[in-house]
């Protein structure tokens, strides 16, 4: 008998979002910072303690805007780990600044903040902390080094929605977080993200910016009697019917989290052993870290080990990726931008790392075929 595949990903739907696309077509409002759009941002800004949070069409659109609130231009430097998706960089490089990549912590797979501080020169004027896997980064270092040095931290948290480290959500430590709705992070509307602002300071210019570099916020509030082109800016707001589709998902985040969550604890469970007799390594969560079960991923001895994993698995209908070509070394990052210290953790842990699937609606027998599939492929 023939086994059902058991894909990478499967976008979740929670069953409302249509009724709210209807809801939205009622209201006759399509375009951006609507009805639907009001409520996913007082929703992000009552969960994550944000001053202010601006939907966009993109965390990649998020983290272009971070990059132009941060008055990143050509000269410029901004520090950053080559084990990330490319936006983080692109963001830094379509301002005409130079990325700067620096290693990860063979722990977390997020930033070390030691070679962060080493990267600092003259030139810098962002540091960009990714959260890998919706798994915080050592904030409190990387608060300390931006402030020391005086440049805005920015948090590409687009993995990290409902992740929290201490007390406060993910995105909501730096001067700027940006999160990511695209179908493949928890909580999703096909294509989308937000700005988080959580300076004060910043909140005029970003929603200026959000508007394509019009006043047109402050028009609509009854502050100024015409609204004009006032600064740089781009069309960085979403859709209220992309807001319909998310404000469905985000009503049931907590929910989403939590049937994630068992599948990630059922996995760490299963694999224990194999992690005890050496055979793979499983994730390690953070200090004071409250994660989203974002992904569940296996370092493998060495790359051999992780391509026969991925093709074993693949064999028995179960799709088990591997994740980033470091920047640095992708034809791109080596043309725009530059390296800061060795990446030798980033390029040993790209060679060996496998994702394995983990979406709402697997079954605990889903998760058991994986894990014997992944028991059979390494013993
Ligand atoms: C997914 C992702 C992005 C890009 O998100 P989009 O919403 O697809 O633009 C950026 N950074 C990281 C770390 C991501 O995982």
């Amino acid at each position: 008998m023939a086994v059902a595949p058991i894909p990478f990903n499967r976008p979740y739907a929670t069953g409302r979002e249509f009724g709210y696309i209807r809801e939205a077509l009622d209201n006759l409002h399509l375009s951006g910072n609507g009805p639907f759009s009001a409520r996913c941002t007082a929703w992000l800004e009552e969960r994550t303690g944000a001053e202010r949070a601006l939907l966009t069409p993109s965390c990649t659109a998020a983290l272009e805007m971070a990059m132009l609130l941060a008055d990143v231009g050509p000269g410029d430097e901004v520090i950053l780990p080559s084990f990330t998706f490319v936006s983080t960089a692109s963001a830094v490089a379509l301002r005409g600044a130079t990325p700067v990549f620096v290693d990860i912590r063979p722990d977390t797979l997020n930033v070390d903040p030691e070679r962060v501080d080493a990267a600092v020169t003259a030139a810098t004027r962002a540091i960009v902390a990714v959260h890998y896997a919706g798994v915080a980064c050592d904030l409190p270092a990387l608060t300390r080094i931006a402030a020391d040095h005086g440049v805005p931290l920015v948090e590409d948290a687009a993995q990290g929605i409902l992740s929290a480290h201490g007390e406060r959500a993910l995105g909501a430590h730096g001067q700027m977080g940006c999160l990511s709705f695209h179908e493949t992070k928890n909580v999703g509307c096909g294509e989308g993200g937000a700005l988080l602002v959580n300076d004060a300071g910043l909140i005029e210019r970003a929603e200026i910016l959000h508007e394509k570099g019009t006043n047109r916020s402050q028009f609509f509030r009854g502050q100024v009697d015409k609204y004009t082109w006032v600064d740089l800016g781009s069309s960085f707001v979403a859709s209220d019917l992309s807001a319909a589709f998310l404000w469905a998902q985000l009503e049931q985040a907590e929910d989403i989290t939590r049937r994630r969550l068992e599948v990630w604890d059922a996995y760490h469970d299963a694999l224990e052993p194999l992690e005890r007799d050496g055979l793979l390594r499983r994730p390690v969560l953070s200090d004071e870290c409250r994660h989203n079960a974002h992904m569940y991923y296996v370092l493998a001895p060495d790359g051999a080990a992780r391509d026969r994993l991925i093709s074993q698995l693949g064999d028995r209908g179960i799709q088990a990726v591997f994740h980033y070509v470091p920047l640095h070394s992708s034809p791109a990052g080596l043309r725009l931008g530059r390296t800061a210290g060795d990446l030798t953790v980033t390029d040993d842990v790209a060679g060996r790392l496998a994702r394995l699937p983990l979406w709402v609606g697997m079954e605990p027998a889903d998760v058991v075929r994986v894990t014997d599939a992944v028991t059979a492929a390494v013993r």
